[in-house]
């Protein structure tokens, strides 16, 4: 089974389409695939509707903090019509809003000026706003030379763009995902910079709190670093996925489809499915 269950849609920060996103799995022959845009179910609201030979599953990548840090947990196949689930979308996208004229503030305060409608001209709405919509205007007007400067300088974790007071906690997320009869998944592990003794408090946490799976499989990472959350996963009892976090060929993760497959020692999560 070749399971893409995290990627992004221009709902969010990626750079295809959901069409070109279901063209484009179809061509890599994925058979199972999650459409996980920023904060919101719009990316596979539109797939749903599509018509495809790929099984969809729903999905979100979940921004929220444990204790000071922020972190993305992935939901996969949720009932996106619950209420609590709806309700959820819309206090995501409040957020994100509020967020990005927080963002746009602080960036302004340092010489920056017009960056929130520099920003949103890159978003598909207001209430989309990321990160990356702020790195491709200081691209556009020549305060940085990469969008990797962007992070380095302006966006990254305790630079001014960094604002994470505004997302949920763990739990709340946790409990979001559950009550819609989703599984819980801590998005890319590795990419925290934790000590793995941090990681496995994390992960036993995010077990207690009710999540149920880890990306063992995701972009970027080594065949050691694949063994050791899958070592993790397999002693605190948590359940495998895999996703190539695709956004498109300008940013730095994988292609669709291509992260590295899941060892022997994992429970795969889309077996739920
Ligand atoms: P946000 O969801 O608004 O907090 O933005 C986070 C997103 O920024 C991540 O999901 C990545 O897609 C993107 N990102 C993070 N670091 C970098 C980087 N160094 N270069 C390019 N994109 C990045
Ligand atoms: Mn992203
Ligand atoms: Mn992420
Ligand atoms: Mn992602």
């Amino acid at each position: 089974m070749n399971c893409d269950l995290h990627c992004h849609s221009t709902a969010s920060d990626g750079e295809l389409s959901v069409e070109a996103l279901l063209a484009l799995a179809q061509e890599r022959e994925i058979d199972m695939l999650a459409i996980t845009d920023h904060d919101t179910d719009i990316g596979y609201r539109r797939a749903r509707k599509c018509d495809t030979s790929v099984r969809l599953i729903s999905g979100v990548e979940f921004s929220c903090t444990w204790g000071k840090m922020s972190l993305h947990v992935v939901g996969l196949n949720m009932d996106v019509d619950t209420s609590i689930f709806v309700a959820a979308m819309a206090r995501q996208s409040k957020a994100r809003e509020q967020r990005a004229h927080i963002i746009a503030d602080k960036l302004q305060k340092i010489g920056i000026e017009g960056a929130y409608e520099g920003a949103l001209a890159f978003a598909s709405a207001k209430d989309q706003i990321g990160r990356p919509h702020f790195a491709q205007y200081l691209l556009q007007q020549g305060s940085v030379r990469t969008m990797n400067e962007a992070f380095k300088k302006y966006l990254g974790a305790g630079k001014p763009g960094d604002v994470k007071a505004l997302w949920p906690d763990l739990e709340t997320v946790i409990e979001w995902i559950n009550s819609s009869g989703g599984v819980a998944v801590v998005a890319h592990p590795l990419r925290y910079k934790m000590t793995r003794t941090k990681l496995r408090h994390l992960l036993t946490d995010f077990g207690a709190m009710g999540g149920r799976g880890v990306e063992v499989a995701c972009a970027n990472q080594t065949t050691s670093d694949t063994q050791t959350i899958a070592k993790i996963a397999q002693d605190l009892g948590l359940l495998a996925s895999r996703g190539s976090d695709f956004h498109g060929s300008k940013m730095p993760w994988n292609a669709l489809g291509r992260a590295v497959a899941l060892t022997k020692n994992c429970e795969p999560v889309w077996q739920l499915f």
